[in-house]
């Protein structure tokens, strides 16, 4: 890593994101080009961002949400007796 690594590290994410501006855009593409350390950084990270995106939680099903709830509901009550209302 060269001692500017650090700066371009702050400005990778946001690289990823396409929110950077023209010129440290230009700046970062030509840092790794240069600079294999924030090429398998930058690897890394948007394995990890498709991976967020692509690991999106699905909904509970209904059913499956309402008998939770009803679960959820009868421990409390256990605990801590029955709220008011
Ligand atoms: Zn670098």
């Amino acid at each position: 890593m060269t001692g500017k690594c650090p700066e371009y590290l702050n400005d990778l994410n946001d690289y990823l994101d396409g929110t950077l501006d023209q010129a440290t855009c230009a700046e970062i593409q030509r840092h790794l080009g240069e600079c294999e350390n924030c090429r398998i950084m930058i690897d890394t990270l948007r394995q990890t961002v498709t991976l967020c995106r692509g690991g999106k939680p699905e909904p509970l099903p209904p059913a499956l949400e309402a008998r939770l709830n009803g679960l959820l509901k009868t421990r409390w009550e256990q605990k801590f007796g029955k709220r008011p209302g």
